[in-house]
């Protein structure tokens, strides 16, 4: 067989990573790639954009693909596994309707009211719609957020009516592009955040692991909020009962909704929830696909073969391919470059991966690129480096283990990720 990954990003390093790991895989192709999918075995970079519809429809037909799965969201939300499937191409994603969910909060808001689906209240205005006498009417704090996709930079945790006011006028003037016409404004919902992923056909489930990430820059997580500086899994916060409700309460109510609104689903399914202290479930967003950094330590873990339940989720027999979960611990350290997630310098030369390479553990590529043979930066989240270990505290010895031997002038990385799970125990 012959795989398609679509993106560049440490996500895409792990899926074609565990993709070429396949017996039945011959090849993996990766558009556009990084210096780590360069460097895999079985693996080929192909200069091809992630967002370059067209150009990717005309590579999986000359290259004769026999699945893609696609990493990122942008390319979903603009409706490739709908252009994929008019040429009879498979194509692991879901379709532009149901990639909304992501795309536009305002419209997952919705589709969560309407399925009775637990999330936080909330009212979704437009410049003309926009009532501040409202907002000025609510406890805070609040949280304003941009419908659109900003790259997980939209949201503001607003202290005072005053700054929620301030930040939803900002948005609707233009401080995220398109994706701030229209604005979510939602009541604050305290617990504990864990990431919850699964993989579906539409109509069958399959839950991966858990998984928890760090959105903060800094340590203590502090500082401004990032696409993610690390993760882990499992999340010490999903117990098995907690697992039962998110299925029952958010997961089965969402797929039984998409089919009853006649959307078909097919890819992956990622509901960010907050964890309230009884160990209630609610929504504070969807995801079109995979995590990133959680993607990293869950494909660590994963002990199926990925290419067998994409395939069979094609088919609408998930159900029938079985998964199962490394029981060790999996850890990932993101290592950024100077002044993410603002602007960041690029093109510095990234010094001891051989020595890494020896090393247990693995490290995904993010924004790398090959150069006269070095590897070079070439954006904000550079690398994840990931460990695994009997428990998390051992994982995170192992990924730092990893994250110490490589250096490049400016490197940033926390010292603490998965603190809250060690602090129990895990
Ligand atoms: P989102 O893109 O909607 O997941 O928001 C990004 C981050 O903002 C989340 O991971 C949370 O840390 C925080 N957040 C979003 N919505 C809420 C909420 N209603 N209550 C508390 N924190 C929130």
């Amino acid at each position: 067989m012959k795989v398609l990954i679509v993106g560049a990003g440490g996500r895409e390093h792990a899926l074609a990573w565990k993709c070429a790991a396949s017996p039945e895989v011959a090849e993996v192709l990766v558009a556009p790639g990084n210096a780590g999918t360069a460097s895999e075995p079985k693996v080929r970079n192909i200069e091809v954009g992630a967002e370059d519809v067209a150009g990717l429809v005309k590579l999986a037909l000359d290259e004769r693909v026999d699945l893609t799965i696609i990493g990122p969201e942008a390319p979903l939300v603009a409706g490739v596994a709908d252009a994929f499937g008019a040429r009879g191409l498979k194509c692991f994603g879901p379709p532009r309707a149901a990639a909304r969910l992501e795309g536009s909060k305002a419209f997952a808001k919705e589709f969560l009211g309407r399925h009775a689906i637990p999330t936080a209240h909330s009212r979704t205005f437009t410049r003309d719609s926009f009532d501040p006498a409202w907002v000025r009417s609510q406890s805070v704090p609040l949280v304003v957020k941009a419908s659109g996709l900003a790259g997980g930079k939209g949201v503001v945790i607003a202290g005072s009516t005053a700054e929620a006011v301030a930040s939803a006028q900002a948005m609707f003037a233009g401080r995220f592009g398109a994706a701030g016409h229209e604005v979510v404004i939602e009541e604050f919902l305290a617990g504990e955040e864990a990431s919850f992923i699964v993989m579906t056909d539409g109509r069958h489930v399959l839950p991966f692991a858990s998984a928890q990430d760090h959105k903060r820059r800094d340590d203590g997580d502090r500082g401004p909020n990032t696409g993610g500086m690390g993760a882990y899994s499992p999340a010490a916060i999903v117990t098995a009962s907690v697992h039962a409700r998110i299925m029952r309460e958010v997961i089965e109510p969402t797929i039984r909704g998409l089919a009853a609104e006649g959307v078909p689903y097919t890819g992956f399914l990622y509901a960010g929830l907050m964890i309230a202290a009884d160990g209630t479930p609610r929504v504070l967003e969807f995801n079109c696909r995979l995590g990133d950094p959680e993607a990293q330590p869950l494909l660590l873990r994963l002990r199926g073969d990925l290419v067998q339940l994409c395939a069979a989720a094609l088919e609408g027999r998930l159900a029938q391919v079985p998964a199962a979960w490394d029981e060790r611990a999996a850890l990932g350290v993101v290592l950024a470059a100077a002044g993410y997630p603002d602007t960041v310098r690029k093109g510095d030369v990234i010094s001891g991966l051989e020595q890494a390479a020896r090393l247990p553990g693995k490290i995904f590529h993010a924004a790398t690129r090959l150069e006269g043979g070095q590897v070079l930066t070439n954006g904000g989240r550079v690398l994840c480096a990931v460990g695994l270990g009997a428990s998390v505290a051992a994982a995170q010895r192992e990924a730092y283990g990893l994250a110490q031997a490589v250096h490049w002038s400016g490197v940033h990385y926390r010292r603490d990720i998965g603190h809250r799970a060690i602090e129990r125990g895990a």
